[in-house]
């Protein structure tokens, strides 16, 4: 069907929230308001229609602790497609020795078995200030995004602050974005794993107020992956009132779990980089959420089964370090934020919408619902419940840190590009229809 309308649901933008109908036309929206009902209707009355979410921070088939994050691209994207996520950003795999036009190659070869679109950011290992050259041909290649770390020294990712200044002005040339983990090396206790202990909130107090002076200074659109501490938000209010173009993103984990789970049995299942916080954090998180001061929520998902992680339980230091969280991404943050009143349907549009695509370059053609946009979008029944089990989920892991929680809100259907992905709640999803969507 070229050209059909979902009529009828309550439409849900940043900015908006009210009844109307959209026009899809060619895999793009072509309207929205009355539609005329010819080419065929997709009643939704009583529904929400969401823009597809994006999820700007997931690692697929990531090589990590001499194991791989369970998801490749192809179950990955088919789990993002469940859950109402029809673009995920992933990231090259960094090498020192392997300019970034290679790694770029390389991890669009391995991504060929998307279901739902993908961008890519380029990990930046072992990086040093010769290597500028890359960058315009990454660019040119439609990356231009750059992640670097502040910590994990001892595997050769840190990037020193003298390096990150100067690559944030080669960035800030090629009209990109850093992207920082923001984790200070030296208040760091890399033994200790990926506990409360060993990655104290000061560490991230202080690298997220370091990385706010090098953006101000080099004038480069920077953003902080997963925020995790009260801490951590006053440093980036701090920077961005002292000028610095710094966003920052939080987690789903951080909102909806803290480190009383590293008490329970298997609490080690739960071992995530920077770790599950305070209570206190997880409200400051929400309240930070509420008043628009945060960028996006992604679930860095890198899932591991139990399999991979039960071995490690007594050492920290070899533990694989990652929770699964893409397909539950939209359905808890309707959930257990929009439900409960901790934020707006507007607000969740922005999370997951057009905030995310304004910071990686796919806005307009991702991440709202206007004329022109694809035509990606979500229908959420609002009314109906369900209950997290892991093994109903599709994604490669027989763990999820929220087994058992019932949400309100089900994710009944799902386009992409005007595709069915999901339809009437059944998966429809095909492996390699995904497209790599460059930032021009
Ligand atoms: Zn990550």
């Amino acid at each position: 069907m070229a050209e059909f309308a979902i009529t009828g649901g309550t439409v849900v933008t940043p900015r908006r929230v009210g009844e109307a109908d959209v026009l899809v036309r060619n895999g793009k929206v072509a309207r929205i308001g009355r539609s005329s009902g010819k080419g065929g209707v997709v009643p939704a009355t009583g529904l929400l229609v969401l823009p597809g979410a994006i999820d700007a921070h997931v690692h697929l088939a990531l090589p990590v602790a001499g194991t791989r994050s369970a998801d490749d691209f192809a179950s990955g994207t088919r789990a993002a497609a469940a859950g109402g996520v029809t673009t995920v950003l992933d990231f090259t795999v960094g090498e020192p020795g392997v300019p970034l036009p290679d790694q770029i190659e390389r991890r669009l070869t391995q991504a060929r078995e998307a279901v739902v679109d993908f961008a890519l950011r380029a990990e930046m290992v072992g990086w040093t200030p010769d290597r500028r050259g890359e960058l315009g041909p990454a660019a040119e290649l439609g990356v231009r995004s750059f992640k670097f770390f502040l910590a994990y020294a001892a595997s050769g990712r840190r990037t020193p602050l003298g390096v990150l200044h100067d690559a944030m002005v080669e960035v800030r040339k090629v009209g990109g974005v850093a992207m920082v983990h923001a984790e200070a090396e030296e208040l760091v206790d890399p033994p200790g794993g990926p506990f409360p202990r060993a990655r104290p909130p000061l560490a991230e107090e202080v690298a997220i107020a370091e990385v706010g002076i090098l953006a101000r200074d080099a004038g480069c659109p920077t953003y902080i992956a997963h925020v995790s501490t009260a801490r951590g938000l006053v440093a980036l209010q701090a920077a961005q009132r002292a000028g610095a173009p710094l966003v920052g993103e939080t987690c789903p984990h951080y909102l909806l779990l803290d480190e009383r789970a590293y008490g329970q049995p298997d609490g080690h299942r739960f071992s995530v980089t920077p770790p599950l916080r305070t209570v206190a954090d997880r409200d400051a998180l929400w309240r930070a959420l509420a008043r628009r001061r945060l960028q996006a929520v992604s679930t860095d998902h890198c899932p591991f089964t139990n399999a991979q992680k039960d071995p490690f339980r007594d050492d920290p230091a070899r533990l694989p370090s990652g929770l699964p969280g893409v397909e539950t991404l939209l359905p808890l943050l309707y959930s257990e934020g929009v439900a409960r009143g901790r934020i707006t349907l507007r607000d969740l549009a922005w999370y997951l919408g057009e905030g995310p695509a304004r910071a990686f370059g796919l806005w307009p053609r991702k991440g709202g619902i206007r004329v022109g946009a694809d035509a990606d979008l979500v229908l959420v029944d609002p009314h109906r419940s369900w209950t997290i089990e892991a093994e109903k989920l599709h994604m490669a892991t027989d763990f999820s840190p929220y087994e058992g929680i019932t949400l309100t809100g089900r994710v009944v259907a799902v386009l992409s590009r005007g595709e069915w992905l999901v339809r009437d709640g059944e998966l429809l999803a095909q492996s390699g229809r995904g497209e790599f969507i460059p930032w021009r």
